[in-house]
């Protein structure tokens, strides 16, 4: 799927998670990395193609990204399997234990499950495509949802941005509508300066 649909399903998971299993209590500076850190998740996997929207913004990132994603075995390989995810999360962790020092207001384990629930969702969302996802790699058979794989989405066609997209959209206005007072209440509570 392309970036803006990883994005918003991305953003989607992690308010579910917010509303449904809300911090004791956060400060808005977690919360702006936590979206930060959630968002980049969501289209981390897809550094395996240099069409990437990260390699698209640099000046030769073209080159860059074919260089990186044939060291990751190709486009839909390992970036986008558990043993991926779990190095990832690996190395987002050093990362933010790193730069804790700097960031004492975030509470980086906030911020790191943001992250990973932004990546998880990456490949959830590329299971409903007719590529399919290796999630069990190395055994390198790619999985998808449903298993037939003609009823499956094709990436950044008419269905993805006319049903995907928008049906997102919908549950979004549908679950913050349906939760309504519960996140008035962790706007009150939850959130300290
Ligand atoms: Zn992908």
């Amino acid at each position: 799927m392309i970036a803006r649909t990883h994005d918003l399903a991305a953003i989607t998971a992690l308010g579910v998670v917010f509303v449904l299993m809300p911090a004791q209590s956060m400060s808005l500076a977690t919360i702006i990395i936590a979206v930060l850190a959630n968002l980049i998740g969501g289209v981390t996997p897809d550094i395996d193609q240099p069409t990437a929207p990260l390699w698209k913004n640099l000046p030769i990132g073209k080159y860059f990204g074919k260089v990186f994603g044939h060291l990751l075995g190709g486009h839909r390989f390992f970036t986008h399997s558990i043993l991926g995810l779990a190095l990832f999360g690996f190395l987002t962790h050093l990362l933010l234990t790193f730069l804790q020092p700097i960031m004492s207001s975030v509470n980086i384990d906030i911020v790191w499950w943001s992250f990973m629930i932004g990546m998880l969702s990456h490949l959830v969302m590329d299971t409903f495509t007719k590529e399919g996802v290796p999630w069990l790699l190395p055994i390198p058979i790619k999985f998808g949802f449903p298993p037939v794989r003609a009823w499956r989405i094709t990436t950044d066609t008419w269905v993805e941005l006319w049903v995907v997209f928008p049906l997102l959209i919908v549950f979004n206005i549908w679950f913050y509508f349906m939760h309504y007072q519960q996140i008035l209440f962790l706007l009150r509570h939850v959130i300290s300066s």
